[in-house]
């Protein structure tokens, strides 16, 4: 889930001077983007956030303040502190404000999901953290650094992330109880003085933030990870197909080109391999070409007794010149008589081997009708299938 909760603001902080980094780290490219710009996209999903503060620094608000304004965020100065920082933003939102997420802007990778189920563990808790486990062991050293004196239970430590989130009036508190001139790494370290408990919303390993320059090469690579995926769901496509053929004597049994013997089998132009038929209008449906019969029409009669693996082949190079391939296919046959459970493995095979795709990627099962109507009655055989495509 995804969706925000009504009345919501984010304010992303991005005062930070980048000094591990040697410059203002939020403007350092990931994926030919600034930082921040990535950082800020991840709370502009449409109907989300009722308010958006962005805290620059006076240098950055002057260059760039007219540019975020543009697009729909407010903008305040960064204080000396986070802590004052975020007190600056807090003074940006409107009364009608309810929940408040804090980001941080060298955090570009932030997800949907960790934005929207942290602000809904707040809007129950009136505070909510993302963290994840920590994967090294952690020790405390003695006061000069010089010795390992203790190692704390790693099962009870989890490394937190942002957007850290509040109720708006606990985030006041926050803000009216944090000491000036502390500089607290977090303003949820303040919750703890003020007795509330912030929920623990398991996050996302992926949300790291970017502070040495090896940071940025991580992150780089779970940008090109997340643009590969986005990429390929762009291209995906799905198609859906159907056939019914009447089960008579005298004809053979064709499903998925396979012969199965049975004293009846199914009436067509072609051998009325009902399997085949479907996953091919499946699949022609996926690339919105049309059905099988526009490509071998029944008043053809050069296709009498065609075997319908021909037609896959037909389609095959459909698919071929529109640049798509095959993601999967998912076949129902509805046949009353014979059982075909038997069959499954072979019936796969052999569209699998049809379609020159991998077992993985193709499923074949059977229903019976219960008995009712014609297919019920084993006059007709049917079948339903489903295509995955990538174009
Ligand atoms: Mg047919």
């Amino acid at each position: 889930m995804t969706t925000i909760p009504r009345h919501s603001a984010a304010i992303i902080l991005a005062g930070g001077q980048g000094k591990r980094m040697g410059r203002g780290k939020q403007y350092l490219e990931l994926a030919g983007r600034p930082m921040l710009e990535l950082a800020a996209e991840a709370f502009l999903s449409p109907g989300g956030f009722e308010e958006l503060v962005v805290v620059l620094t006076p240098a950055d608000m002057a260059r760039y303040g007219s540019g975020w304004e543009a697009r729909g965020f407010k903008t305040a100065p960064a204080g000396p502190t986070r802590m004052a920082s975020l007190k600056n933003g807090f003074k940006k939102l409107s009364g009608g404000i309810k929940l408040v997420a804090v980001h941080d802007g060298a955090r570009p990778l932030v997800s949907a999901r960790v934005v929207a189920g942290t602000l809904r563990a707040a809007a129950a808790h009136g505070a909510a953290v993302p963290a994840v486990p920590l994967k090294d062991t952690v020790k405390r050293i003695s006061a000069d650094g010089t010795f390992f004196e203790e190692t704390p239970d790693r099962s009870r430590l989890m490394a937190v992330q942002t957007p850290q989130c509040y109720r708006k009036d606990i985030l006041a508190g926050v803000l009216k109880t944090a000491r000036a001139g502390t500089d607290y790494s977090d303003e949820s370290q303040v919750l703890e003085k003020l007795g509330v408990r912030p929920a623990v919303v398991g996050s996302d390993y992926r949300n790291i933030k970017i502070t040495t320059p090896e940071d940025l090469i991580i992150a780089e690579a779970f940008m090109n990870e997340k643009k590969e995926k986005k990429e390929t769901a762009g291209r995906m496509r799905f198609g859906f197909g159907y056939d019914i053929h009447r089960l008579v004597e005298g004809r053979p049994l064709v499903l998925g080109g396979i012969k199965i013997e049975y004293p009846k089998g199914l009436l067509g132009h072609s051998d009325g391999d009902v399997v085949l038929h479907a996953v091919c209008d499946a699949l022609l449906g996926a690339v919105a070409a049309g059905e099988i019969g526009i490509y071998f029409p029944p008043t053809d009669l050069t296709i009498m007794g065609l075997s319908s693996s021909t037609i896959a082949e037909k389609v095959l190079e459909i698919l071929k010149a529109r640049k798509a391939s095959i993601i999967n296919i998912d076949a129902t046959i509805v046949a009353e008589e014979p059982k075909l459970k038997p069959h499954y493995e072979n019936i796969r095979q052999s569209v699998a081997r049809i379609l020159k795709l991998d077992l993985d990627n193709v499923s074949v099962k059977a229903k019976s009708r219960e008995g009712l109507g014609e297919v019920g009655h084993g006059d007709a055989i049917v079948c339903y299938a489903v295509a995955g495509v990538l174009k």
